[in-house]
């Protein structure tokens, strides 16, 4: 059966393999993920940290980070299945299920009375086709009573080269309906300042290419402080993602930086370990 996950796997490993086989494999895996319910979501931290409690930083909210769950292989990183759903278009039903189960998220959390939290969930460029992403949240906000502003969509900077005319109106209309956006992997593609002042991003995540060797390499450094200050002039959030050493924190910390998220602070957990450690349900 072209669908077990054993003839997957050892399918993604094998090159020589037609890519034509390959996506094949891959798309009965995600079909059998969706029926089967398997993806699951996991949530990392994003922190507020200031000098003087770097140690003991406030939350400020989390990014959705999806996995699929597999009965016989364990648990499969989004980099293993996302492109081939991309390839498909199978991640229009995949994102939709994640805007959902963000929105239960959210809701949930607003009961709970963190009406502060907020909920980073990333989009593919192929959700933006034919307004569909915009049409879900619209549709999203019509049935769940969450606050808008709590509810992020993080958009990669390699995207925005795609499609302009449409992605740029359905970003300035998410935006309208109250919806934060935030630029993802800032530095990694091809960093097109322009349309950073014509685009409605809140927030700018530094990516953790920059972040790596920020302690050691004075050109990163360098560029990192441009960044910083440039997002910052434009009134942008910054979000320094990949932060695994303390030392790396506090070099953006010098910069002004105050929103982190990374292995140092907290890895990414299944939602019911982070509603465990972040919203004990005894004593709301
Ligand atoms: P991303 O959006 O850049 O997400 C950050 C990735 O960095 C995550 O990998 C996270 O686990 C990892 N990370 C966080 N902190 C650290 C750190 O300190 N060190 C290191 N080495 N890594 C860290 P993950 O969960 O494997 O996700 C990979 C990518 O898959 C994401 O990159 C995102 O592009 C994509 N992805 C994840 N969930 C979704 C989703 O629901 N929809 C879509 N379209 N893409 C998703
Ligand atoms: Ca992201
Ligand atoms: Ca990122
Ligand atoms: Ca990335």
């Amino acid at each position: 059966k072209h669908g077990s996950g054993n003839q997957y796997r050892a399918c993604i490993r094998d090159s020589n393999q037609k890519d034509g086989e390959a996506l094949f494999l891959q798309e009965n895996m995600i079909r059998e993920a969706l029926t089967m319910r398997w993806f699951t979501l996991y949530l990392q931290p994003i922190y507020l940290a200031n000098s003087p409690n770097l140690d003991a930083p406030e939350l400020l909210g989390a990014e959705v980070l999806i996995r699929l769950e597999h009965p016989e292989l364990g648990l499969i990183p989004p980099n293993d299945f996302i492109p081939a759903a991309e390839k498909t278009g199978q991640i229009i039903e995949i994102g939709n299920w994640v805007l959902e189960e963000a929105a239960v998220i959210l809701c949930e959390w607003q009961k709970q009375g963190f009406s502060t939290r907020y909920l980073s969930v990333n989009a593919s460029v192929v959700q933006f086709r034919d307004h569909g992403l915009l049409h879900q949240l619209e549709s999203l906000l019509e049935r769940y009573p969450i606050n808008p502003t709590k509810l992020v969509i993080e958009v990669t900077e390699n995207l925005m080269l795609d499609n302009e005319e449409s992605l740029r109106y359905q970003l300035k209309e998410i935006r309208k309906l109250g919806v934060n956006l935030s630029l993802d992997d800032f530095g990694t593609g091809f960093s097109c300042l322009s349309y950073l002042h014509e685009l409605p991003f809140g927030t700018l995540k530094i990516d953790r290419s920059f972040v790596m060797n920020v302690e050691t390499n004075p050109r990163d450094k360098k560029l990192a402080r441009v960044i910083v200050d440039m997002a910052s002039s434009l009134g942008m959030q910054i979000v320094v993602e990949g932060i695994e050493q303390r030392g790396q924190a506090e070099i953006f910390q010098a910069m002004g930086v105050r929103a982190f998220q990374g292995y140092h602070f907290a890895r990414p957990m299944p939602q019911k370990v982070f509603e465990a450690r972040f919203s004990p349900a005894a004593d709301t």
